[in-house]
């Protein structure tokens, strides 16, 4: 049921992401040309070119592949386009390579412990792709038959009856098949995988009433091919964590929605065996996170520790803090970062817009958004985000569209954003009101000479 749920959920993201405009929505590149030279406007992204250059690097290091374990900082004001240059890079690096992104916040929580949650997150960013061609049949096993020749010498022979989603297979075996089924002491209610080519059998543990359950609603069992599995249409890899709660569904369903140490290392042994053959290859992608000063002194250490490791992804990380205090200590330091992470990090700083940077964004969300609006409203709406900020600029493009509609108009004048600017605060205004009316407030504890930190 719970998958079922699963689905329903996925189906229902999927949707939202077709019809929604994003924040980022309008950024398809990184606009960069052959020499990796920032074109001024290209993709969806203006100005910045100096740090588009250097993900541009980055981008490279990423699709050379060779090295592993990076740390990457994106350090700038708010607003600067930090989080844009990560959904960028994603855009450039496709669907070949693996981009998680995450926001620091997003480590806390009931579900799991910290580190579990950072774990998944570094493994989520690192893909396998199998080279061979082969097919792996996943199913649960119905029924063995073997049968030994009466005098005890000779080949063995038998069947092996195997349920896929709905259907049960009966597999001749051959003597490889019988070798491994033997080895791996498959009996009835076992899940296990058949490599279609080599013939080989591996046991993924014993099924239970959940797992049936899930079969049910014919997720779990199904034909799995790898490249290309159904489960990661487009991609032609699959992440350690996605083989990991495959079989952690098998072994056990936990409420953490932990993997366990167990399942982890029988994964990795898995993939060790497999790059020794010359099947897998790994592909170590890209980690980025968000909002990095987020994180604690725990949740650095770790890793700096995981950075070391040579399946480690690179580790883009963004903040827009300067000096501050490290999550979980009482020191100081430059973003909020331990300065040992800092010292193995490189540090890409992002500059604040001029008035015509601002023009240029604020023109392609308004066709991003569909919005027509006159070259006097941009001048004002530029001028507002000027004093403002690039976001709340970016807010009014919609409400002042909206207004514009009211009045039957097709297009946004000065009028409409001015009528908008009226209606919604930005940060500064907001602050001065509460200044003003704080008395009128619930909870009210600011002093006149009170600094607001957000
Ligand atoms: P914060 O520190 O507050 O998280 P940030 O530096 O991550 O800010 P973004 O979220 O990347 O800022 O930028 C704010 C908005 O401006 C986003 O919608 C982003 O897509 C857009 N934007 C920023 N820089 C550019 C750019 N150079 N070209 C096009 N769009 C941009």
């Amino acid at each position: 049921m719970a998958a079922a749920a699963a689905a329903k959920i996925a189906e229902v993201r999927e949707t939202t992401r077709v019809e929604r405009i994003g924040a980022h929505s309008h950024i398809r590149g990184l606009g960069l040309d052959e020499s990796l030279e920032a074109r001024h406007v290209s993709q969806g992204l203006v100005g910045q070119v100096t740090a588009r250059r250097a993900v541009g690097i980055v981008l490279q290091m990423v699709r050379d592949g060779r090295i592993a374990g990076r740390a990457v900082l994106l350090a700038g004001q708010p607003g600067t386009g930090k989080t844009a240059l990560a959904t960028a890079l994603a855009a450039a690096l496709g669907l070949d390579t693996p981009f998680t992104s995450m926001a620091g916040s997003e480590i806390y929580s009931l579900e799991m412990s910290k580190t579990e949650a950072l774990t998944q997150a570094i493994r989520k960013s690192i893909g396998v792709r199998i080279k061979e061609e082969t097919e792996i049949i996943e199913g649960e096993v119905v029924e063995v038959q073997i049968e030994r020749p009466a005098t005890g010498v000779g080949t063995k022979v038998g069947k092996l009856i195997l349920k896929t989603t709905d259907m049960e297979t009966v597999y001749d075996l051959g003597g490889k098949m019988i070798d491994s089924i033997l080895k791996e002491k498959v009996q009835s209610g076992d899940v296990i995988t058949i490599d279609k080519a080599t013939g080989k059998i591996t046991r993924l543990g014993r099924s239970f009433a959940r797992a049936r359950d899930y079969d049910a609603t014919g997720q779990q069992t199904r034909f799995v091919q790898c490249p290309e599995g159904e489960l990661q249409k487009g991609k032609k890899w699959c992440t350690l964590v996605w083989y990991e709660s495959r079989i952690n569904i098998i072994e056990f369903i936990g409420d953490t929605g932990e993997i366990k140490t167990e399942v982890r290392e029988q994964i990795n042994g898995k993939v060790a065996e497999w790059r020794e053959e010359g099947k897998a290859e790994i592909i170590p992608g890209v980690l980025f996170i968000d909002e990095v000063h987020m994180l604690d002194i725990e949740c650095f250490s770790f890793l700096n520790r995981a950075l070391e490791n040579e399946m480690s992804p690179i580790v883009i990380m963004a903040t827009n803090r300067g000096i501050t205090k490290i999550r979980g200590t009482t020191y100081k330091s430059p973003h909020g970062i331990p300065l040992d992470l800092l010292d193995r990090t490189i540090i890409i700083p992002t500059q604040p817009y001029e008035e015509k940077e601002l023009r240029e964004i604020l023109s392609i969300r308004c066709e991003e958004e569909d919005c027509q609006m006159s070259d006097n409203a941009l001048t004002v709406l530029t001028r507002i985000s000027k004093e403002t900020s690039l976001r709340y600029g970016m807010q009014l493009i919609m409400t002042s569209s909206l207004i514009a509609r009211k009045r039957k108009a097709h297009e946004v004048d000065v009028e409409d954003i001015k009528r908008a600017y009226q209606l919604f605060f930005d940060e500064g205004r907001s602050v001065q009101f509460l200044r003003e009316y704080q008395q009128e407030f619930m909870f009210n504890e600011l002093d006149d000479k009170d600094d607001l930190e957000m």
